[in-house]
């Protein structure tokens, strides 16, 4: 069969009282969604919706709106930032950014600091700098425990390749031909959390999908799954750079 060609159309609203301008975008959708993005708030909308149903839609929903705004805002002003004096949320401490000038790249954790030192401290140097250090740690630790994990539950054959990428929005892949893909930045996260986003990965080369027998195989390996869920959900923002 044919696919029909989604039909959209964009407007912009103007709504009294919504925090940040607001684009309709109609499509071959059965019900109205509303997306709080940080710049914009975004209406999907069915094709032949009233324009004054949406808008009555959008005042019932006002408050919500400005509080998931408020709450974008505030979420975006504590992502990671590599600059001296920042704070950082490290294996689930807050430390304070230093930068350091030093003939020899590297970092350095102590009590209440994370130093970033190396010969030019210029804002790619420095991201360069510690991305070296994390990736070398996610090497280190990750694929090993993968493997492990994998032939522990019998699947070790199904494991083909263990990769590592920053991605937008993820912190684990696995795909159906058995590659895991791990967003560096993990390591920047608790034990405990590196733990079960491991067994998260693993687990999908037992079942593809997130069904509850999915959900049995991951509290099989890590009981605890979803205090590290929730602890994703508060803080992982906190992770990205
Ligand atoms: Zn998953």
């Amino acid at each position: 069969m044919l696919k029909q060609q989604p039909q959209t159309d964009e407007e912009t609203l103007t709504v009294a009282g919504l925090p940040l301008p607001c684009q309709l975008v109609r499509s071959r959708r059965k019900s109205l969604a509303v997306h709080v993005r940080h710049d914009r708030i975004e209406v999907r909308a069915p094709l032949r919706i009233a324009r004054r149903e949406i808008l009555q839609f959008l005042s019932r929903h006002q408050a919500w709106v400005c509080r998931k705004h408020q709450e974008k805002v505030q979420r975006a002003a504590e992502h990671l930032s590599l600059v001296d004096g920042s704070e950082i949320l490290y294996k689930a401490r807050s430390l304070t950014v230093r930068l350091q000038k030093a003939s020899r790249s590297g970092v350095a954790v102590s009590d209440r600091e994370l130093t970033i030192h190396g010969p030019d401290l210029a804002p790619d140097k420095v991201v360069a700098i510690f991305k070296g250090w994390l990736q070398a740690q996610a090497k280190a630790w990750l694929p090993a425990r993968t493997r492990a994990l994998a032939e522990h539950l019998g699947v070790g054959t199904k494991l083909t390749d263990v990769v590592f990428r920053k991605t937008k929005s993820k912190w684990g892949h696995c795909t159906a031909q058995g590659r895991i893909q791990y967003n560096w930045l993990i390591m920047l996260a608790p034990d405990g959390v590196i733990d079960y986003m491991i067994c998260h990965e693993v687990c999908h080369l037992l079942h593809m999908n997130h069904s509850p027998a999915y959900w049995q195989a991951v509290a099989g390996v890590c009981p605890d799954y979803k205090r590290y869920v929730g602890w994703l959900k508060r803080h992982e923002h906190r992770l990205w750079f």
